[in-house]
């Protein structure tokens, strides 16, 4: 999508330190990490949040968690957490859905 942040991060028209890139999806290190490791996993195809999802995106929507994992593990990550805010008042920010990785240190619960 033209104007969407994540797409331009996708194109190369803003600059993102990518951690990971195939044909389903792309990931680059948060620009204000919460964590040690802050890892966005983005589809490559513009959809706007979980919600917008369709019964067409299920590979898609697991292939995001599955290479959040691998990146976890390749970071030697014991614990880590994947969240996905969907909505604004849930914290989604940019409207491209994405995959928050985060590990590094110790996590409270309930989420604020
Ligand atoms: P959310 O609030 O769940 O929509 O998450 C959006 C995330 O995108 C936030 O954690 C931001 O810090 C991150 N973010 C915003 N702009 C950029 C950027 N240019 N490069 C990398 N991460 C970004
Ligand atoms: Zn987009």
């Amino acid at each position: 999508m033209e104007n969407c942040l994540f797409c331009k991060i996708a194109r190369g028209d803003i600059p993102a330190k990518k951690v990971h890139e195939d044909a389903l999806c792309f990931a680059f290190e948060d620009i204000q990490p919460q964590a040690p490791t802050h890892v966005l996993v983005c589809p490559r195809e513009h959809v706007a949040s979980l919600a917008e999802a369709q019964a067409g995106h299920q590979e898609m929507l697991g292939h995001l968690l599955a290479t959040a994992a691998g990146i976890a593990q390749k970071r030697g990550l014991g614990a880590f957490r994947t969240v996905v805010n969907t909505g604004a008042e849930a914290g989604q920010s940019v409207l491209h859905l994405h995959v928050h990785l985060l590990g590094g240190r110790a996590m409270g619960w309930p989420p604020g």
